[in-house]
């Protein structure tokens, strides 16, 4: 990678698409390397005219309440990664032959010939802790490295900043992937395929394609899962180096050239000599916190990325066990006369509440919020033998509550109908009346919370309080 050339912005016209989190520094960036920078914007409120004099004072064009023209003699445009790709803007630049990037793309773009190289991780549910655990386990070998992307630093200020790293642990959503079409990692895992955002990428074909991108021109190793078939498809049908091997992590027993569980072992039969014979033991099940299955399949695809990077075993074991998770993921709350609370607020969609679902035995679920055009009948069905009770809340309870008369009609339903954010209250005492001693009442919305709360945190959080009256 020594050869690679950094781009030259100097005196090139860049347009910026859209102010915010990522369209200022991508801005500021721009402008600094020696850019013509303009950057158009839908909105033109009060916030939006405060960040555009902060950027008019730096030199930088800034045009608010016009997101969808392109700027005459523009030969750049840099992206928001949540614009549609569907924009007047986009096919205006498409129809000049001008190329778009996102904001991760950039930052590759811009990267020094010896900067650090990616360890890649997306997937429909898992990103955020997978990374964290892959960077959890770099570090432990010693390493120089941070979890980076949709995560805490941007990929753009790691990129750019002056810390050095020998190696990064990168969050990539499909969003940005759609728009990083150049990015190379050293190795890059899916760790699922479900049906989300598909009104912004238009189907699931054009959705998966976009995180199947996260593969191309892998270096080392291609991650999938194998329990999710879509995800060894994308490794398949991606253009990689000579000598990219495909690298299959499962909560069964690993044949070659996979990651597994043995024994309750996490156990390495790809980075070992002769792998046809050997085994590498890496950590036990209970090193993952917490050790839910869907947690586990987790901390195998980290330590996959980690062993494609040449890290030993024992890194593998104390990464995970320094390993502790964001708030409200399968966040035990409190035991209350015998029955565990557990906060998965960040269970907004099926796949990722099916999965929570899953984790335990008998449950007392409380779900429901906004839907996002959703179904619920295979959740439901999958779930309802470990249902001792469900109480629902939320503005799209109904959808919930008829999956659950299809598929679990002798399981008690409370039906809250209400949408206050006082409910939460209500629904944790209503499931405390459901539950016996041994049970799990579980927070796994499957819905948004923007109905109720202002995001997911406070949701989690207003359980959390709830429980604690409850002790109290
Ligand atoms: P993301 O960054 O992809 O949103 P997170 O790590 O923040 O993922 O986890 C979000 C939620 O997804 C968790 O609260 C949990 O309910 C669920 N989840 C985590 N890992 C998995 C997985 N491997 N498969 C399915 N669901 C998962």
């Amino acid at each position: 990678m020594g050869s690679r050339e950094v781009i030259d912005l100097q005196g090139m016209r860049v347009t910026v698409a859209g102010l915010g989190v990522s369209g200022i520094p991508a801005a500021k960036v721009l402008h600094a390397r020696g850019a013509h920078v303009t950057v158009v914007n839908d909105g033109d409120d009060a916030r939006a005219r405060e960040q555009a004099a902060e950027l008019e004072a730096l030199g930088v064009t800034v045009r608010l309440g016009d997101g969808a023209t392109l700027p005459e003699g523009t030969e750049l445009v840099v992206t928001a990664p949540g614009w549609k790709p569907d924009k007047p803007l986009f096919m205006a630049a498409r129809a000049a032959g001008v190329e778009i990037w996102g904001d991760v793309e950039l930052a590759w773009r811009l990267r020094g010939p010896d900067a650090a190289p990616w360890l890649a991780i997306t997937g429909t549910n898992g990103k955020t802790t997978t990374t964290q655990m892959l960077a959890s386990i770099l570090k432990a070998a010693g390493l120089r490295t941070a979890a980076v992307g949709n995560i805490g630093v941007s990929v753009l200020d790691a990129v750019l900043g002056d810390e050095q790293y020998d190696v990064l642990a990168v969050e990539l959503s499909s969003y940005q992937l759609h728009w990083a079409p150049s990015v190379r990692a050293h190795s890059a895992a899916v760790l699922n395929l479900a049906p989300d955002h598909l009104d912004w990428h238009g189907s699931m074909e054009v959705y998966a394609a976009d995180k199947g991108r996260v593969y191309e021109g892998n270096r080392v190793a291609c991650v999938y899962n194998v329990a999710d078939k879509a995800t060894e498809d994308l490794v398949r049908e991606a253009d990689v180096e000579e000598g990219c091997r495909a690298i299959g992590f499962t909560l069964g027993t690993p044949g070659p050239s996979q990651l597994g569980v043995v024994e309750g072992i996490l156990v390495d039969r790809a980075f070992v000599e002769d792998r046809h014979k050997n085994a590498q033991e890496l950590a036990e099940v209970s090193d993952v916190n917490p050790p839910a299955p869907h947690n586990v399949a987790n901390a195998l695809a980290a330590a996959a990325l980690a062993r494609a990077f040449g890290v030993p075993a024992r890194a593998v074991r104390d990464g995970l066990r320094d390993f502790t998770p964001d708030a409200h993921r399968i966040a035990h709350v409190a035991d209350v006369g015998g029955v565990a609370y557990v906060d998965d607020s960040k269970a907004t969609n099926t796949h990722a509440a099916e999965a929570s679902l899953a984790a335990y035995e008998s449950i007392v679920w409380i779900a429901g919020g906004l839907a996002k055009g959703a179904t619920f009948d295979e959740l439901v069905a999958k779930s309802a033998k470990r249902l001792r009770g469900v109480v629902l809340i939320g503005q799209d309870r109904a959808l919930i509550r008829e999956a659950l008369a299809r598929h679990a009609p002798e399981v008690p339903v409370v039906d809250l109908d209400r949408t206050d954010t006082g409910a939460m209250l209500a629904a944790v005492q209503e499931a405390s009346r459901l539950a016996v001693a041994g049970d799990t009442v579980l927070l796994a919305p499957a819905c948004a919370s923007m109905d109720m709360f202002a995001n997911y945190n406070k949701r989690g959080d207003a359980f959390a309080e709830a429980v604690r009256e409850l002790g109290s």
